[in-house]
């Protein structure tokens, strides 16, 4: 059958969902989902941490076994592409020829790895971190490498490096900007980071441009930064973001540019498509309003509910909280909110305790928390984000940091809270 009542385009986190809450929400039309990977759809997150470490196999990364598709009847076309979108004819056209019609289509593409364009950026040894074959084929070269070179201080990078480090690599972080998670923490977290990381032997370079990749026999053997200082390395890893995949939705007319412009219920400007999930250029309460898109696990669920619900019958705007989690070492980092526009950053707790969290405020109302192994605070505070608390005298601050307040007695969270 090549006609279905709704089509998903991608089989990752955000569409495996969307066909999961369709079935869930009773909804018994056809529905397939397209993927470019061989693999049933998996979670990304550990490919960085537990995946790269060998702690979890792939099989424990699935998000369902494959009978689940079965037996729910969501039809699985894997290792196929999509390259084309007829939105008047509600058709996509695959790589291998054939075309599949739809009544509701759901882009759920996420987006590739950014690549490097400087002389060597394809060499073998040179690598990215997106998918599960991305990672075989690092784990494949571990056992000849000694020094690894990671291009980017964002999370992947330095999950990446937290696991290479313990697995004995000698890493050295090189970060363009001057300080780690420059684009999504404030600066208390990224000096946290940096000494912790800097602790474990790893060494990191900041304002670095990259001029080159050097090689040797087809491989890269070191990094030239622009100043003209060499690292050899016998591998470098790429983690400076991704870009949405979404270049046959804009061929097709969708509104959009970094991403594909949708509305609150994921609806793009074209008929009966819907987005989701990091290639949704989407408008966020938390954001105030503005498009944004979001590289998360949340909000790939949450958009993919949203979806689920209209299909279904629901209209319910997507208006959930980002939330996001990291792992490196034995650390263990919670967020919640966005912390774009803050201007000021409240400690609480003790950094050398290696368990605090900062609070981060914009106009005296608190946008975001970061709980580095302070679970408790990040259960008890959300709702500080949820509500947009607003810490507008110095006794409200002073409450706000000082650790033996209960975060949870600042604020009444109403029965009805969605957040
Ligand atoms: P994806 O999961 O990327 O799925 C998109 C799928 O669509 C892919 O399989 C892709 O190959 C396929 N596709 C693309 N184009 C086409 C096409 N034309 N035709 C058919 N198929 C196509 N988030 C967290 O919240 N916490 C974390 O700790 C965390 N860690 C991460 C670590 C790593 C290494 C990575 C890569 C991501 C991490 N994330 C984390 C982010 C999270 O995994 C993503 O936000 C989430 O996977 C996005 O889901 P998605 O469905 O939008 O995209």
């Amino acid at each position: 059958m090549n006609a279905f009542d709704v089509l998903i385009v991608g089989g990752g986190q955000a569409g495996a969902v969307a066909a999961i809450m369709l079935r869930q929400r009773g909804f018994a039309g056809t529905l397939a989902i397209v993927g470019d990977e061989p693999e049933l759809p998996y979670e990304r997150p550990p490919l960085s941490k537990e995946y790269l470490s060998r702690a979890k196999t792939f099989e424990q990364l699935l998000m369902r076994p494959a009978m689940f598709y079965d037996e729910k009847k969501i039809e699985l076309r894997l290792g196929a592409r999509v390259i084309s979108l007829d939105a008047q004819a509600h058709s996509v056209a695959l790589e291998n020829g054939s075309a599949l019609t739809y009544e509701k289509l759901i882009w759920a593409t996420g987006g590739r790895p950014r690549r490097l364009t400087c002389p060597g950026h394809e060499l073998a040894g040179v690598h990215t971190v997106r998918t599960r074959a991305d990672v075989d084929r690092m784990q494949g070269e571990l056992g000849g490498t000694t020094r690894v070179a990671i291009v980017g201080g964002g999370y992947i990078g330095l999950e990446a490096a937290s696991v290479l480090s313990k697995l004995g690599k000698k890493v050295v972080i090189l970060e363009a900007l001057d300080r780690l998670l420059a684009r999504v923490a404030g600066e208390k977290l990224s000096h946290f980071f940096a000494a912790e990381h800097r602790a474990h032997g790893v060494d990191i370079h900041f304002g670095a441009k990259i001029a080159c990749i050097l090689e040797k026999e087809g491989r890269a053997v070191g990094v030239r930064l622009a100043e003209g200082e060499v690292l050899p390395c016998d591998m470098v890893v790429v983690g400076i973001g991704i870009i949405p995949a979404v270049e046959a939705l804009l061929a097709a007319g969708a509104a959009g540019g970094n991403g594909v412009q949708v509305d609150a219920l994921c609806r793009t400007s074209l008929p009966d498509v819907f987005a989701v999930g990091d290639c949704a250029l989407h408008p966020n309460r938390f954001a105030d309003g503005a498009h944004i898109r979001l590289e998360s696990v949340q909000n790939a669920n949450d958009q993919a509910a949203t979806v689920a619900k209209v299909l279904t019958g629901t209209d319910a705007p997507y208006e959930a909280a980002p939330w996001f989690w990291s792992n490196q070492y034995d650390l263990r980092l919670q967020t919640i909110g966005l912390t774009t526009g803050h201007d000021r950053e409240l400690l609480r707790g003790d950094v050398t305790t290696r368990s605090f969290s900062v609070l981060y405020l914009r106009g005296g109302k608190v946008v975001a928390l970061d709980c580095m192994n302070a679970t408790r605070d990040y259960v008890q505070g959300r709702a500080l984000v949820t509500l947009g608390y607003r810490a507008d005298s110095a006794a409200r601050e002073a409450q706000l940091v000082d650790v033996n307040v209960p975060l949870k007695s600042l604020v009444s969270v109403p029965a009805s809270n969605p957040l």
